[in-house]
């Protein structure tokens, strides 16, 4: 009996990886993405055609260089003291925060929450080449309440559950182009195949990265009358097992659900990892903030409109 139920176990636990349970709202997500990809097809026809005009527009600028001498050095130069940087908040802040679970050499089971290594450097680089930065998920909360200077294209990458595949094969390229993550560990799998051990977390710890917590167990919290050890005292041993602060949590299924937000208020942390699709984070959804989840399936274009597509 006990076998059986553990086998049923696993198995939902494969089909349904961790995200939002509520398939309305990943079907509502991907039809605006749809949408938007529908949308995006015919503005860059036009584009081209508002070009044109503006070379005649050059002659006449050149013909007045001598005119706004004393004027110009006044306004510009003060107001930008780094260029790479642009202040974000206090109050709502836009930019894609990600989400992922595994990034392995090759999806043999077909898995929509494992994307292959060659998919997730395309995806980073693509990142790199367009000027974005990571950040972590405590400079949102920060910027959200009192506004700081962040890199002009922000990007916050997110992995869920701590699997080992992610310090072995996603960590080196992040490593690589510069960038950091945020992963969000189930306490008490750490050490655990397929999880990582101590010693990878305090590599990824030198290494810059930012730790949230995920729960003891994995558990639906929901469904559970005593949220304390999953959020609250799991959090306490974390943080004196590594001595760093592990102030986001991750709802383990990306269920969304007042108690467990509350509970997540009640024991100090600053910020709740959810999924969604907004870009746009405002204090308001501070405890269950908007993730976008990268699945196996996505191509480049996809992609590219999960990272940048507005909402
Ligand atoms: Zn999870």
């Amino acid at each position: 009996m006990k076998i059986w139920l553990g086998v049923i176990l696993v198995s939902l636990f494969l089909t349904s990886g961790c995200t939002q349970i509520g398939i309305s709202a990943n079907n509502s997500i991907d039809a605006l993405m749809d949408v938007e990809l529908g949308g995006l097809q015919t503005p860059s026809l036009t584009a081209t055609i508002t070009t044109t005009p503006t070379i005649t527009a050059t002659s006449t600028i050149t013909t007045t260089p001598f005119l706004p001498n004393t004027a110009t050095p006044t306004s510009t130069p003060s107001i930008t003291p780094d260029p790479d940087k642009s202040q974000f908040g206090p109050g709502p802040v836009l930019f894609p925060i990600l989400m992922y679970h595994h990034v392995v050499p090759y999806n043999g089971s077909g898995s929509q929450y494992a994307v292959t290594v060659d998919q997730f450097s395309r995806q980073m680089k693509w990142l790199k080449e367009q000027g974005f930065q990571t950040i972590k998920v405590a400079d949102m909360v920060e910027a959200i309440h009192e506004g700081k200077l962040l890199p002009n294209k922000p990007v916050i990458i997110t992995f869920d559950d701590g699997f080992r595949d992610v310090y072995d094969n996603a960590y080196p390229i992040l490593e690589e182009l510069g960038y950091t993550a945020t992963m969000y560990l189930i306490e008490g799998v750490i050490n655990k195949n397929p999880y990582v051990n101590d010693e990878n977390i305090d590599d990824l710890i030198d290494a810059g990265w930012e730790f949230g917590n995920h729960s003891r167990t994995h558990a639906y919290l929901p469904g559970l009358s005593n949220l304390d050890d999953e959020v609250c005292a799991s959090r306490q041993r974390l943080i004196e097992r590594f001595d760093l602060a592990f102030d986001s949590f991750a709802y383990p299924f990306a269920a969304k659900h007042e108690g467990s937000m509350q509970a997540v208020k009640d024991c100090g942390y600053t910020s709740g990892a959810g999924n969604g699709s907004f870009t746009i984070h405002i204090e308001d959804r501070l405890f269950f903030f908007s993730r976008r989840e990268i699945k196996s399936y996505f191509d480049m274009q996809r992609f590219i409109t999960t990272v940048t597509d507005v909402r």
